[in-house]
Protein backbone atom coordinates (compact mmCIF):
# COMPACT_ATOMS: atom_id res chain seq x y z
CA UNK A 1 0.00 0.00 0.00
CA UNK A 2 2.79 2.66 0.99
CA UNK A 3 4.55 1.66 -2.31
CA UNK A 4 1.39 3.04 -4.59
CA UNK A 5 1.24 6.48 -2.36
CA UNK A 6 3.26 9.27 -4.29
CA UNK A 7 4.36 11.95 -1.90
CA UNK A 8 5.47 15.45 -2.69
CA UNK A 9 8.94 14.66 -2.84
CA UNK A 10 11.17 11.88 -1.93
CA UNK A 11 14.76 11.18 -0.69
CA UNK A 12 17.49 11.47 -3.51
CA UNK A 13 19.97 8.66 -2.56
CA UNK A 14 23.48 8.09 -4.52
CA UNK A 15 24.39 4.30 -5.53
CA UNK A 16 24.89 2.35 -1.97
CA UNK A 17 28.24 1.71 -2.86
CA UNK A 18 29.51 5.36 -3.16
CA UNK A 19 28.30 5.61 0.56
CA UNK A 20 29.88 2.36 1.64
CA UNK A 21 32.82 3.46 0.72
CA UNK A 22 33.02 6.68 2.87
CA UNK A 23 31.49 4.23 6.01
CA UNK A 24 34.65 1.89 5.63
CA UNK A 25 36.76 4.98 5.59
CA UNK A 26 34.84 6.50 8.81
CA UNK A 27 35.17 2.88 10.56
CA UNK A 28 38.79 2.91 9.92
CA UNK A 29 39.36 6.48 11.07
CA UNK A 30 36.84 5.97 14.29
CA UNK A 31 36.33 10.02 13.66
CA UNK A 32 32.85 10.96 14.10
CA UNK A 33 31.76 13.83 13.82
CA UNK A 34 33.76 17.67 14.72
CA UNK A 35 35.20 18.89 11.66
CA UNK A 36 37.04 15.57 10.34
CA UNK A 37 38.05 14.77 7.26
CA UNK A 38 34.83 14.05 5.22
CA UNK A 39 33.00 17.04 6.44
CA UNK A 40 36.35 19.44 5.24
CA UNK A 41 36.34 17.63 2.05
CA UNK A 42 32.50 18.76 1.55
CA UNK A 43 33.27 22.07 3.02
CA UNK A 44 35.69 22.25 0.01
CA UNK A 45 33.81 20.88 -2.51
CA UNK A 46 30.37 23.54 -1.65
CA UNK A 47 33.39 26.07 -1.66
CA UNK A 48 34.27 25.10 -5.00
CA UNK A 49 30.93 24.89 -6.33
CA UNK A 50 29.50 28.34 -5.17
CA UNK A 51 32.14 30.65 -6.55
CA UNK A 52 34.76 29.85 -3.66
CA UNK A 53 32.83 31.03 -1.08
CA UNK A 54 33.25 30.71 2.55
CA UNK A 55 31.17 27.67 3.46
CA UNK A 56 30.03 26.15 7.04
CA UNK A 57 28.52 23.03 7.50
CA UNK A 58 25.75 22.95 9.98
CA UNK A 59 23.65 19.89 11.41
CA UNK A 60 20.28 21.54 9.89
CA UNK A 61 19.26 24.55 7.86
CA UNK A 62 17.69 26.13 10.75
CA UNK A 63 19.95 26.06 13.32
CA UNK A 64 22.60 27.60 10.14
CA UNK A 65 19.57 30.20 10.26
CA UNK A 66 19.72 30.65 14.06
CA UNK A 67 23.71 30.93 14.16
CA UNK A 68 23.83 33.16 10.93
CA UNK A 69 21.44 35.76 12.72
CA UNK A 70 23.33 35.25 16.19
CA UNK A 71 26.86 36.36 14.50
CA UNK A 72 25.22 39.43 13.76
CA UNK A 73 25.11 40.49 17.39
CA UNK A 74 21.99 42.86 16.71
CA UNK A 75 19.12 43.70 18.92
CA UNK A 76 15.78 45.25 17.47
CA UNK A 77 13.77 44.59 14.12
CA UNK A 78 14.22 41.97 11.31
CA UNK A 79 12.15 42.45 7.73
CA UNK A 80 11.60 39.06 6.96
CA UNK A 81 8.16 37.45 4.88
CA UNK A 82 5.69 35.13 6.32
CA UNK A 83 5.52 33.09 3.31
CA UNK A 84 7.98 30.37 4.05
CA UNK A 85 8.69 27.60 6.51
CA UNK A 86 8.28 27.39 10.31
CA UNK A 87 11.90 28.19 10.52
CA UNK A 88 12.48 31.26 8.82
CA UNK A 89 10.31 33.18 11.49
CA UNK A 90 11.03 31.06 14.65
CA UNK A 91 15.00 31.39 14.51
CA UNK A 92 14.51 35.40 14.10
CA UNK A 93 12.42 34.98 17.54
CA UNK A 94 14.32 32.17 19.14
CA UNK A 95 17.38 35.21 18.38
CA UNK A 96 15.37 37.50 20.79
CA UNK A 97 15.36 39.79 17.86
CA UNK A 98 11.59 40.77 16.17
CA UNK A 99 9.92 39.67 12.80
CA UNK A 100 8.34 42.32 10.68
CA UNK A 101 6.55 40.90 8.10
CA UNK A 102 6.53 42.27 4.60
CA UNK A 103 4.64 41.13 2.05
CA UNK A 104 4.52 39.01 -1.09
CA UNK A 105 4.84 39.00 -5.12
CA UNK A 106 2.26 37.60 -6.67
CA UNK A 107 4.16 36.39 -9.04
CA UNK A 108 7.51 34.81 -7.98
CA UNK A 109 6.05 34.09 -4.46
CA UNK A 110 9.12 36.01 -2.91
CA UNK A 111 9.53 39.07 -0.63
CA UNK A 112 8.28 42.65 -2.43
CA UNK A 113 11.07 44.98 -2.17
CA UNK A 114 8.40 48.20 -2.75
CA UNK A 115 6.91 47.35 0.25
CA UNK A 116 10.21 47.14 2.29
CA UNK A 117 11.02 50.37 2.69
CA UNK A 118 7.89 51.69 4.70
CA UNK A 119 8.65 48.93 7.10
CA UNK A 120 11.67 50.35 8.13
CA UNK A 121 12.12 52.36 11.25
CA UNK A 122 15.29 53.32 13.49
CA UNK A 123 15.05 49.68 15.32
CA UNK A 124 15.46 47.67 11.82
CA UNK A 125 18.87 45.88 11.41
CA UNK A 126 18.31 43.54 9.02
CA UNK A 127 15.85 41.62 5.65
CA UNK A 128 15.63 38.43 5.95
CA UNK A 129 13.92 37.30 2.52
CA UNK A 130 13.19 34.03 1.59
CA UNK A 131 13.79 32.79 -1.81
CA UNK A 132 11.01 30.63 -2.89
CA UNK A 133 10.48 27.25 -4.55
CA UNK A 134 13.94 28.11 -6.65
CA UNK A 135 12.56 31.52 -7.15
CA UNK A 136 15.15 33.96 -6.78
CA UNK A 137 14.51 37.37 -4.87
CA UNK A 138 14.85 40.54 -6.35
CA UNK A 139 18.21 40.63 -5.12
CA UNK A 140 19.19 44.10 -6.63
CA UNK A 141 16.37 46.12 -4.98
CA UNK A 142 17.25 44.18 -1.74
CA UNK A 143 20.92 45.37 -1.78
CA UNK A 144 19.83 48.78 -3.04
CA UNK A 145 17.61 49.22 0.11
CA UNK A 146 19.72 47.60 2.55
CA UNK A 147 22.99 49.46 1.31
CA UNK A 148 20.73 52.83 1.48
CA UNK A 149 19.63 52.15 5.28
CA UNK A 150 22.42 50.02 6.38
CA UNK A 151 21.00 46.63 6.89
CA UNK A 152 22.11 43.12 7.10
CA UNK A 153 20.83 40.85 4.28
CA UNK A 154 20.51 37.14 5.55
CA UNK A 155 18.86 35.21 2.52
CA UNK A 156 17.28 31.75 3.98
CA UNK A 157 18.13 30.14 0.48
CA UNK A 158 16.83 26.59 1.71
CA UNK A 159 15.24 26.20 -1.72
CA UNK A 160 17.57 27.28 -4.11
CA UNK A 161 20.55 25.12 -3.47
CA UNK A 162 22.77 25.00 -6.70
CA UNK A 163 21.21 27.45 -8.55
CA UNK A 164 22.65 30.77 -10.38
CA UNK A 165 21.51 34.10 -11.26
CA UNK A 166 23.04 36.26 -13.46
CA UNK A 167 26.03 33.88 -14.24
CA UNK A 168 26.49 34.15 -10.07
CA UNK A 169 26.20 31.48 -7.57
CA UNK A 170 22.76 32.15 -5.50
CA UNK A 171 25.22 31.92 -2.29
CA UNK A 172 27.23 35.03 -3.35
CA UNK A 173 24.28 37.71 -3.07
CA UNK A 174 23.51 39.63 0.72
CA UNK A 175 25.70 39.11 3.73
CA UNK A 176 25.16 35.40 4.01
CA UNK A 177 23.08 32.84 2.72
CA UNK A 178 21.47 29.87 4.28
CA UNK A 179 20.97 26.29 2.58
CA UNK A 180 19.27 23.76 4.11
CA UNK A 181 20.42 19.84 2.94
CA UNK A 182 17.60 17.97 4.78
CA UNK A 183 16.44 14.75 3.13
CA UNK A 184 13.40 16.18 1.62
CA UNK A 185 15.50 19.06 -0.17
CA UNK A 186 17.23 18.62 -3.98
CA UNK A 187 20.49 17.89 -2.05
CA UNK A 188 20.67 16.53 1.02
CA UNK A 189 23.00 15.24 3.53
CA UNK A 190 20.48 13.45 5.48
CA UNK A 191 19.61 16.22 7.84
CA UNK A 192 22.42 19.19 7.37
CA UNK A 193 22.74 22.90 6.45
CA UNK A 194 25.04 25.18 5.01
CA UNK A 195 25.75 29.12 5.34
CA UNK A 196 27.35 30.87 2.70
CA UNK A 197 29.70 33.99 3.41
CA UNK A 198 32.62 36.26 2.33
CA UNK A 199 33.48 37.70 5.15
CA UNK A 200 36.28 35.36 6.84
CA UNK A 201 35.75 37.13 10.58
CA UNK A 202 32.17 36.00 10.58
CA UNK A 203 32.93 32.85 9.16
CA UNK A 204 35.58 32.21 12.29
CA UNK A 205 32.72 33.09 14.65
CA UNK A 206 30.40 30.95 13.26
CA UNK A 207 33.03 28.52 13.28
CA UNK A 208 33.10 28.82 16.92
CA UNK A 209 29.01 29.45 17.06
CA UNK A 210 28.32 25.70 15.60
CA UNK A 211 30.67 24.16 18.68
CA UNK A 212 29.16 25.95 21.73
CA UNK A 213 31.16 28.83 21.47
CA UNK A 214 34.28 27.40 21.84
CA UNK A 215 37.48 29.12 20.18
CA UNK A 216 40.00 26.66 21.77
CA UNK A 217 40.65 24.79 24.90
CA UNK A 218 40.72 27.89 27.53
CA UNK A 219 38.70 30.20 25.46
CA UNK A 220 34.96 30.28 24.88
CA UNK A 221 33.83 33.78 23.71
CA UNK A 222 30.71 33.37 22.65
CA UNK A 223 27.24 31.66 24.15
CA UNK A 224 27.18 28.64 21.66
CA UNK A 225 25.01 25.91 20.30
CA UNK A 226 25.66 22.44 19.40
CA UNK A 227 25.16 22.69 15.31
CA UNK A 228 27.79 20.63 13.67
CA UNK A 229 27.68 18.37 10.90
CA UNK A 230 28.90 14.44 11.52
CA UNK A 231 30.92 12.66 8.77
CA UNK A 232 28.20 10.13 8.06
CA UNK A 233 26.05 13.54 7.09
CA UNK A 234 28.75 14.92 5.28
CA UNK A 235 29.37 11.67 3.45
CA UNK A 236 25.95 11.79 2.10
CA UNK A 237 26.51 14.94 1.00
CA UNK A 238 29.79 13.99 -1.00
CA UNK A 239 28.33 11.30 -2.54
CA UNK A 240 24.94 13.26 -3.68
CA UNK A 241 27.19 16.13 -5.02
CA UNK A 242 28.31 13.82 -7.75
CA UNK A 243 24.72 13.36 -8.71
CA UNK A 244 23.40 16.48 -8.76
CA UNK A 245 23.20 17.71 -12.28
CA UNK A 246 21.77 14.38 -13.00
CA UNK A 247 19.14 14.97 -10.18
CA UNK A 248 18.72 18.40 -11.48
CA UNK A 249 18.02 17.24 -14.93
CA UNK A 250 15.51 15.21 -14.07
CA UNK A 251 13.40 17.55 -12.09
CA UNK A 252 13.70 20.25 -14.80
CA UNK A 253 12.12 17.22 -17.05
CA UNK A 254 9.16 16.96 -14.92
CA UNK A 255 8.49 20.03 -14.50
CA UNK A 256 8.34 20.79 -17.99
CA UNK A 257 5.75 17.78 -18.61
CA UNK A 258 3.86 19.63 -15.63
CA UNK A 259 4.13 23.00 -17.05
CA UNK A 260 3.01 21.32 -20.64
CA UNK A 261 0.35 19.23 -19.40
CA UNK A 262 -1.06 22.31 -16.87
CA UNK A 263 -0.31 25.14 -18.77
CA UNK A 264 -3.46 25.63 -20.70
CA UNK A 265 -5.62 24.73 -17.75
CA UNK A 266 -7.92 28.10 -16.84
CA UNK A 267 -8.44 27.69 -13.21
CA UNK A 268 -4.88 27.38 -12.43
CA UNK A 269 -1.82 30.14 -12.19
CA UNK A 270 1.73 28.73 -12.72
CA UNK A 271 5.09 29.66 -11.43
CA UNK A 272 6.59 32.60 -13.43
CA UNK A 273 10.13 31.68 -14.79
CA UNK A 274 12.88 34.25 -14.67
CA UNK A 275 15.26 34.00 -17.93
CA UNK A 276 18.09 34.97 -15.59
CA UNK A 277 18.11 32.44 -13.93
CA UNK A 278 19.21 28.55 -13.55
CA UNK A 279 16.69 26.95 -12.02
CA UNK A 280 17.11 23.68 -9.42
CA UNK A 281 13.16 22.90 -10.39
CA UNK A 282 12.75 21.94 -6.29
CA UNK A 283 8.98 22.31 -6.38
CA UNK A 284 6.08 22.40 -8.79
CA UNK A 285 3.72 24.94 -7.42
CA UNK A 286 0.10 25.59 -8.72
CA UNK A 287 -1.91 28.59 -7.46
CA UNK A 288 -5.60 27.39 -7.94
CA UNK A 289 -7.69 30.88 -8.78
CA UNK A 290 -10.84 29.50 -10.06
CA UNK A 291 -11.79 26.74 -7.89
CA UNK A 292 -11.08 24.46 -4.45
CA UNK A 293 -7.34 23.94 -3.29
CA UNK A 294 -8.61 22.04 -0.57
CA UNK A 295 -11.21 20.20 -2.41
CA UNK A 296 -8.46 19.34 -5.47
CA UNK A 297 -5.82 18.41 -2.31
CA UNK A 298 -8.97 16.07 -0.85
CA UNK A 299 -9.46 14.58 -4.45
CA UNK A 300 -5.24 14.15 -5.28
CA UNK A 301 -5.17 12.51 -1.87
CA UNK A 302 -8.35 9.82 -2.48
CA UNK A 303 -5.96 8.87 -5.19
CA UNK A 304 -2.57 8.40 -3.25
CA UNK A 305 -1.14 11.37 -4.43
CA UNK A 306 -0.18 13.78 -1.41
CA UNK A 307 0.71 17.12 -2.99
CA UNK A 308 1.19 19.65 -0.20
CA UNK A 309 -0.32 23.26 1.04
CA UNK A 310 2.92 24.31 1.50
CA UNK A 311 3.52 27.33 2.67
CA UNK A 312 0.09 27.12 4.65
CA UNK A 313 -1.05 28.95 6.81
CA UNK A 314 1.64 31.47 6.71
CA UNK A 315 3.99 32.12 9.52
CA UNK A 316 2.48 35.41 10.52
CA UNK A 317 -1.17 33.41 11.25
CA UNK A 318 0.60 30.36 13.26
CA UNK A 319 -1.01 29.69 16.79
CA UNK A 320 2.09 30.37 18.14
CA UNK A 321 1.93 33.98 17.16
CA UNK A 322 -1.27 34.64 17.49
CA UNK A 323 -1.13 37.49 20.22
CA UNK A 324 1.80 39.20 18.48
CA UNK A 325 1.10 39.53 14.61
CA UNK A 326 -1.76 39.63 12.22
CA UNK A 327 -1.80 37.94 8.22
CA UNK A 328 -3.62 40.58 7.12
CA UNK A 329 -1.41 42.84 6.84
CA UNK A 330 -0.05 40.43 4.38
CA UNK A 331 -2.76 39.78 2.23
CA UNK A 332 -1.02 38.40 -0.66
CA UNK A 333 0.64 36.27 1.40
CA UNK A 334 -2.27 35.38 3.09
CA UNK A 335 -4.56 35.11 -0.29
CA UNK A 336 -1.89 32.86 -1.60
CA UNK A 337 -1.38 30.52 1.68
CA UNK A 338 -4.98 29.44 0.79
CA UNK A 339 -4.94 28.51 -2.83
CA UNK A 340 -1.58 27.08 -2.94
CA UNK A 341 -0.61 23.04 -3.81
CA UNK A 342 2.87 21.76 -4.23
CA UNK A 343 2.61 19.35 -6.45
CA UNK A 344 5.17 15.98 -6.36
CA UNK A 345 8.39 16.28 -7.72
CA UNK A 346 11.40 14.26 -7.49
CA UNK A 347 14.16 12.83 -9.24
CA UNK A 348 12.58 9.14 -9.86
CA UNK A 349 9.17 10.49 -9.99
CA UNK A 350 7.59 8.33 -13.12
CA UNK A 351 6.39 10.36 -15.84
CA UNK A 352 2.87 8.46 -16.27
CA UNK A 353 2.44 9.47 -12.33
CA UNK A 354 2.99 12.56 -13.85
CA UNK A 355 0.76 12.61 -16.61
CA UNK A 356 -2.00 10.82 -14.34
CA UNK A 357 -1.64 14.10 -11.41
CA UNK A 358 -2.23 16.29 -14.49
CA UNK A 359 -5.06 13.98 -15.54
CA UNK A 360 -7.02 14.30 -11.95
CA UNK A 361 -6.32 18.42 -11.80
CA UNK A 362 -7.75 18.20 -15.29
CA UNK A 363 -10.64 16.76 -14.27
CA UNK A 364 -11.39 18.05 -11.07
CA UNK A 365 -11.08 21.98 -11.56
C1 LIG B 1 13.79 23.25 4.90
C2 LIG B 1 13.74 24.69 5.19
C3 LIG B 1 14.37 25.26 6.32
C4 LIG B 1 14.94 24.45 7.45
O1 LIG B 1 15.89 23.56 7.12
P1 LIG B 1 16.16 22.23 7.97
O2 LIG B 1 17.42 21.71 7.33
O3 LIG B 1 15.00 21.32 7.82
O4 LIG B 1 16.40 22.63 9.39
C5 LIG B 1 14.34 26.63 6.47
N1 LIG B 1 13.72 27.43 5.57
C6 LIG B 1 13.09 26.92 4.50
C7 LIG B 1 12.44 27.86 3.54
C8 LIG B 1 13.06 25.54 4.28
O5 LIG B 1 12.40 25.05 3.23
Amino acid sequence: MEENKIFVTRATLPPKEEFLEYVDEIWESAWLTNMGDVHNELEKNLSEFMDDMEIVLTVNGHLALELALQSLKIEGEVITTPFTFASTTHAIVRNGLNPVFCDIKKDDFTIDPEKIEKLINKNTRAIMPVHVYGNICDVEAIESIAKKYGLYVIYDAAHTFGERYKGKSVADFGDMSVFSFHATKVFNTIEGGAIALRDKNIRKSLDFLKNFGIADKENVPYVGSNAKMNEFAAAMGLCNMRHLPEYIEKRRHISEVYTERLSDLKGIRLNKYNNDTVYNYAYFPIVVENGNRDELYESLARENIFARKYFYPCTNAYECYSKSFDANDTPIASDISKKVLTLPIYPDLEATDVERICDIIWREL
